[in-house]
């Protein structure tokens, strides 16, 4: 397999994953090239043809992958980016809660009330 075919299988939203966090796990592991491209690979394969995300960007003047996720309202608690960087930095980002399909809202793990029981998962203590 190519570095490219590689890459596309890595980049690959996974299911019910929501936008907010795959941007978030693309830039963790590739970082940013001031533009938009995870949310368009992202809109490309979930959401083709969402007109709204577009304005939606434009309105908040995101110009970069990295404004995504407050775009979206979803880093609207105050220790969210801290949080995020903190899981970037010991590997992973925290795995999405899970959207419905062609949904372009951030999951429960965007400082929403989880909509199901079982948020406890990943908190050993
Ligand atoms: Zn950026
Ligand atoms: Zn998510």
């Amino acid at each position: 397999m190519t570095n490219a075919g590689l890459l596309d299988l890595w980049t690959e939203p996974q299911e019910r994953e929501c936008l907010g966090c795959y941007v978030s796990r693309l830039l963790a592991d590739f970082g940013c090239d001031s533009t938009l491209r995870w949310m368009r690979r992202w809109r490309a394969m979930r959401a083709p043809g969402v007109a709204a995300l577009d304005r939606l960007f434009r309105r908040h003047d995101v110009k970069c992958d990295c404004g995504v996720p407050a775009a979206l309202g979803a880093a609207a608690r105050s220790d969210a980016p801290a949080a995020l960087g903190a899981a970037a930095c010991s590997g992973a980002p925290p795995p999405c809660a899970g959207v419905r399909r062609g949904s372009t809202r951030p999951c429960s793990m965007w400082g929403r009330p989880p909509d199901a029981p079982g948020g406890a998962r990943g908190s050993p203590t």
